[in-house]
């Protein structure tokens, strides 16, 4: 499981900030922020690869403000993290030392 999502394009293995929408009627591409979960038919991109995109002749990018950094996880993401090390702990039976902050909920 990762809280942060890659770049999609090929061999790219950076982080993604912006996602790239295309609106083909409209023959215009959308790089805007990211959203929390992945949305179809977009491809989520790198920072590098978000300010190296290029459109072909007649079409139009419309830049959107995002964050170049990555979005940190939500606490749905730590919560789902922090279970599946507590099931698996339970599973090959490690002793974790009780910890106040951590809840199992
Ligand atoms: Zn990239």
């Amino acid at each position: 499981m990762k809280a942060v999502r890659d770049c999609e394009l090929t061999g790219c293995t950076n982080p993604a900030v912006a996602t790239l929408t295309y609106n083909y009627r409209e023959s215009t591409a959308v790089i805007g922020p990211l959203p929390a979960h992945k949305q179809p038919y977009t491809t989520e991109l790198c920072q590098q690869h978000a300010l190296k995109f290029n459109v072909p002749q007649g079409w139009t990018v419309i830049r959107l403000e995002y964050s170049s950094e990555p979005p940190a996880p939500s606490q749905e993401d730590l919560d789902t993290l922090a279970k599946s090390i507590l099931e698996t702990a339970r599973r090959v039976r490690i002793e974790i030392p009780h910890d106040p902050r951590i809840t199992d909920r």
